[in-house]
């Protein structure tokens, strides 16, 4: 799901604590970094932290 990302949103996620990324999730391998799932590991923790204009949230993430 392709989120836009805005000055409210990273706001709202360093207030709130948001957990989106595949770090978070429970399908996370993170001694090989990749996704149980086999979903190419994305979005990574830092995401928001980047200029970029969006962000793609995993349908499948489960919070560990
Ligand atoms: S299910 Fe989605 S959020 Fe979880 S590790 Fe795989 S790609 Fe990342």
């Amino acid at each position: 799901m392709k989120t836009r990302v805005d000055h409210r949103l990273r706001s709202e996620a360093a207030r709130f604590a948001f957990r989106f990324a595949c770090d978070d999730c429970a399908h996370f391998e993170p001694d090989g970094g990749r996704c149980s799932l086999e979903y190419p590991a994305a979005p990574r923790r830092g995401a928001l932290a980047t200029d970029a204009a969006d962000v793609e949230l995993c349908k499948a993430f489960e919070l560990t």
